[in-house]
Order: C-alpha cells, then structure tokens, then sequence
C-alpha cells in the first residue's frame, strides 16, 4: 500500500498541476446575451460576417472589419449607453464597405450612432462631409454632430432617454467584455 501512495505521490509531482477553470462572470452571461440579441435581428449575411471574423481573432494580429468594430461597439454602447441594440441592413453596409470616419454623429431622439465619411480635401475634387443618415432608421430623430447631448444636455452615459425600451442586458458591464467578444457563445439560428 505505501509503494502506491508513493507511486501516487511521484506522479502528483511530474503531472503538471490543472489550471483552475475560468470563472464566468455575470457580466460575462450579460455580453454573451447582449452580441447573440444583436446578431440575431441582424441581416443573416451580415451576422455571418461577423461571426466569422470573430472566429478569425485569435489574437496573432488579425485585423477585424469595420462591421465586426461596429458590432463590438453597438453591444458596448447598449450596455454601458442603453443605446439601441441594432445594426441594420443599411447602416451594417456602411460599416462593412470600411467608407466611414470615427465620429460623434448621432440620434437626438434615441442616442444611435451613426456613421459618416469626414471630407477629404486631398482628394481630387476635394469631397465634403457625407452625412449617410440625416434622419435616424430606427427613430426618424434629426442625425447631427452631438445631437443627442445638444438636445437633451445631458450625456447618453448618464441613463436612457429613449424611445426604445432599454433591453434587460443595458446595465454597466465590465471591462472584461472586450476580452469576451471574441469568445462569446454560438448564437442559434442565424445565418447559418
Ligand atoms: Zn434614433
């Protein structure tokens, strides 16, 4: 019986120990929810590109596409603005064509941002700002630079004002979500 304990014992010493299994969080369950809501109200062929450049991210340097950053962002912004949990044919296009500008264009009505193309004077005839949706597609509000904080003054970070109902998932969420928005669950039934 001793020589088996011992042999027990050496073993315990040359296998390396198992790693402690990772701890999901609530706010792990509420970014799985949130990013498999929205890609199911996707368009199919849309939801499926992103899936699979999330697929893609395996952290050796692959650049997401435009759709994918706003996918990430729409699902950041709902959970930590209560902004409209949607990305639309029209505005997903946009986003994947990669023919937008980081701005501050957005809904006065319900928050939703929206993209636009800053000018380019370098171009050859210099083009203007081109401003996709004056009105929001999925509120009619007026679309402008800080539309919703000039409206209502008050940042969208400060709570809801919107028309939309705030989903169960809009609550503050952790900074461990980005780390899970490429490892967040299947999604069934769509665009597959
Ligand atoms: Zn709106």
């Amino acid at each position: 019986m001793r020589s088996v304990i011992r042999r027990i014992r050496r073993l315990q010493r040359a296998l390396p120990p198992i790693p402690p299994p990772r701890l999901v969080t609530e706010d792990d369950r509420r970014w799985a929810a949130t990013t498999a809501a929205l890609l199911r109200q996707m368009d199919p062929t849309h939801a499926r590109v992103v899936r699979e450049d999330l697929k893609r991210a395996d952290g050796r340097g692959h650049q997401l596409n435009g759709l994918t950053i706003a996918f990430i962002a729409c699902a950041w912004h709902h959970l930590r603005e209560n902004q409209p949990l949607a990305l639309p044919p029209e505005v997903a296009a946009i986003y994947l064509s990669g023919k937008y500008s980081a701005t501050v264009y957005d809904c006065e009505d319900c928050g939703y941002d929206l993209p636009v193309l800053w000018p380019d004077p370098n171009a050859i005839p210099p083009t203007p700002l081109r401003v996709y949706f004056p009105q929001c597609p999925l509120c009619d509000g007026k679309v402008g630079w800080h539309a919703f904080y000039i409206k209502h003054r008050r940042y969208k970070s400060a709570g809801a004002l919107l028309p939309h109902k705030p989903s169960q998932d809009a609550v503050e969420c952790g900074a461990t979500n980005s780390r899970n928005s490429v490892t967040m669950g299947e999604p069934t039934g769509v665009g597959s």
